[in-house]
């Protein structure tokens, strides 16, 4: 079968080995939500951070942009991001992206509510930053919520 021919998502989320060890539950259930065949799992620590100030669709986005002095560690972060994102554009042609936060991140704290305005905006950002990409299918916003049984529950947003 060729690469093309599943639907397919690509999720971006955190790297919490939390989230890990029950990376299967999570993919399964990002499949049923996202009503696609096939996962792509993306994941950097607190990734959320790095789209959920609305000022991060101004910041560097080319290699060039990047060379200015006053680029920080996490324009490189983000860039090297949509990067990668858009390699699995190009060769996996994604149904849809899916960016997510999650309770009691590390990388990105703050209370459950803040996690999940930060994933609408962080959805937003990237929306408007992968602009420059040919990508036409939906970007969405989801949270894991930790639960005692099964364990982590997938929250779409929008
Ligand atoms: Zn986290």
């Amino acid at each position: 079968m060729e690469a093309s021919e599943k639907t397919t998502a690509v999720v971006i989320s955190c790297s919490d080995p939390r989230l890990a060890d029950a990376a299967d539950a999570i993919n399964a259930q990002f499949k049923k939500e996202l009503g696609v065949e096939r996962i792509i799992p993306l994941h950097r620590p607190g990734v959320v951070g790095l789209f959920s100030d609305s000022s991060a669709v101004h910041r560097p986005s080319s290699l060039d942009s990047l060379a200015s002095a006053n680029t920080t560690m996490e324009d490189v972060r983000r860039f090297a991001l949509e990067e990668e994102i858009a390699m699995h554009l190009l060769f996996h042609r994604p149904d849809v992206l899916a960016i997510v936060a999650h309770h009691d991140c590390l990388g990105h704290p703050g209370n459950d509510e803040h996690q999940e305005r930060s994933a609408i905006i962080a959805a937003s950002v990237l929306r408007r930053r992968m602009g420059r990409y040919c990508f036409s299918g939906r970007i969405r916003s989801a949270t894991l919520e930790e639960c005692p049984n099964p364990g982590w529950r997938v929250k779409m947003l929008d």
